[in-house]
Formats: C-alpha cells, structure tokens, sequence
C-alpha cells in the first residue's frame, strides 16, 4: 500500500479538479482502488477520492451510452441496456469481488494490455471526457495516452450503441485472463472494426491485413509467435461471425 500524507473526498467537480490539477504536490485519483491501493512502496502527498462527485451514472442517447468514471464494472455486467459485447467483456475483468469495486474510469486509465473490455471500448469507438487545467477535452480512448490524463480528470466515457458484437478468446482455463483475445463491432453503416489484447503493451485496434505484422510481447503462456499466430485466427473467428 501506498504511504498517503492527506486525504479528500471533495463533494464538487470544482473541488476535485482543484485538487487534481495542483501541480505544487503528487496526487493521486482515487477510483476503485483495485490497482492504486496494490501499489507498494510509493509516496503520495494526496489521494482524491471521486466517490462524492455523483459520476456513477449511465446515460442512455439515441446511438450512445455515457459511462460516468465511477460507474463500477459489475454495474456494466448487469446493465440491460448496454452493449452486449461491453457487458459480455466486463464479466471477464476478474471476480464480482473485483468487480464490483473497479470502476470504468481506473480500467482506461489502466489500460491493461489483457483488458478484452478495453478492446471493447474500442470498437465501440469510445471517447473520453476529461477536465484539465485548461478546461473540458473529448479524447478517442485509441489516442489516450497516460501523459494526457496526468493531473486530469476523467469524468465520463461515451460509447457508440447498435450494431453487432463477437467475441473469441484463448485462456489457459475458462474463466482465467486470456493469452490473446479478439473483439470485433460492425456498426449500423456495416464498418467493422477490430481489437485485440495480449498482443501489444496496451489493447489496440489492428485492420486484418496488418495482423501478420504484430510483434507481441512474450511471456510463460504464450511466444510472440504463438500470440500473432492466435490473433490471426482469433480475428477471422470474429470476422466470420459478424459477416455472416
Ligand atoms: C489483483 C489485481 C487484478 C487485476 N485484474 C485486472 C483485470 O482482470 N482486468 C483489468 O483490466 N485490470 C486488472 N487490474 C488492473 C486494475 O485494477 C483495473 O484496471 C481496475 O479496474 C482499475 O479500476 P479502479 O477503479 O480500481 O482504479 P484505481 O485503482 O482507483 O485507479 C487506477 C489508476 O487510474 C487513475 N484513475 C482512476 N479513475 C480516474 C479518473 N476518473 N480520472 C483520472 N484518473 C483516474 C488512478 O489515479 C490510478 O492511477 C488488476 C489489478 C490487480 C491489483
């Protein structure tokens, strides 16, 4: 755990974001938690913990779904109205116990290389909402990078609704993080677009021609040839399912 010198739980949006862009002293955004608290051996003059600011809210458009930045991933699992490739892929980032404490917000700011609901996100082309010192920026989640949300807030992520999702995965057990994972959305115009995980240090959307050049990182479950090979066949799964 993190050694933490002052805490708040400011009730406004101004108040946090006052003590988020304070560039006098390190700060951290507390969310779930799940992976701030796990870090050891780290000095922090101030966490700022979002629970107050009322950003656990799913807003329903016409052909989006804004996800407020606490929304928990278990609300995700259990939204009828969400997209079912976003719920189907939420069920996957660790038990309820994890779950239902991880928030929307710490997932893309994560942004976990075996994320498969990251990779979601990203064919449903999601866009970040974020409050800076200089003000409100909508940023594509495929663009994000950690150094444009540093001393930012995240407040909502808006999702493109309709069309239709497939999934396809390979995981040492059923349930376990997956090796390599694909995703794919064809939306209402019938573009498809493709995701995957494990194949680079953070998800990425890959056009099927440029599989055959993916450089995967390796580790004990799997080569960097096994994961390209995986991601090729994994993504003509999903694209067999969604042009049928
Ligand atoms: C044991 C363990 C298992 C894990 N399993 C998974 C997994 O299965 N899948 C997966 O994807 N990840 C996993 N992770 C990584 C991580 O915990 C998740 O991505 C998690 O959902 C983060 O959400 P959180 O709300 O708990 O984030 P927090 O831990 O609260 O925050 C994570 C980071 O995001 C920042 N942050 C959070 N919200 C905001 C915001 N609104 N604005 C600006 N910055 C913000 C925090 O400052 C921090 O740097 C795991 C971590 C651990 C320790």
């Amino acid at each position: 755990m993190p050694r933490i010198r002052q805490y708040h739980r400011p009730e406004s949006i101004q108040d946090a974001l006052q003590l988020i862009t304070n560039l006098e002293v390190t700060t951290a955004v507390l969310a779930g938690g799940t992976n701030l608290l796990a870090q050891p051996d780290t000095e922090i003059d101030q966490v700022v913990d979002l629970q107050k600011l009322g950003l656990n809210k799913i807003q329903l458009g016409q052909k989006e779904v804004t996800y407020g930045s606490m929304v928990r991933v278990q609300q995700i699992v259990e939204h009828s109205q969400s997209p079912a490739l976003l719920r189907q892929t939420a069920k996957f980032e660790g038990p309820n116990t994890f779950r239902n404490v991880g928030t929307m917000g710490g997932l893309v700011v994560q942004a976990d290389w075996e994320s498969e609901f990251f990779a979601s996100l990203l064919v449903h082309k999601a866009v970040i909402r974020l409050l800076t010192r200089d003000g409100e920026l909508s940023i594509p989640l495929r663009d994000l990078t950690k150094e444009k949300i540093h001393n930012s807030l995240v407040v909502s992520v808006i999702v493109e609704s309709g069309g239709q999702g497939a999934h396809h995965r390979v995981a040492r057990t059923k349930t376990d993080r997956p090796i390599v994972a694909a995703v794919g959305r064809k939306d209402e115009s019938g573009e498809i677009v493709l995701a995957f995980c494990g194949v680079d240090n953070r998800p990425v959307v890959v056009p099927e021609e440029e599989l055959k050049n993916l450089n995967p990182p390796a580790d004990f479950r799997g080569s960097s040839s096994y994961r390209r090979q995986m991601a090729i066949i994994l993504g003509q799964r999903v694209l067999q399912q969604l042009v049928q």
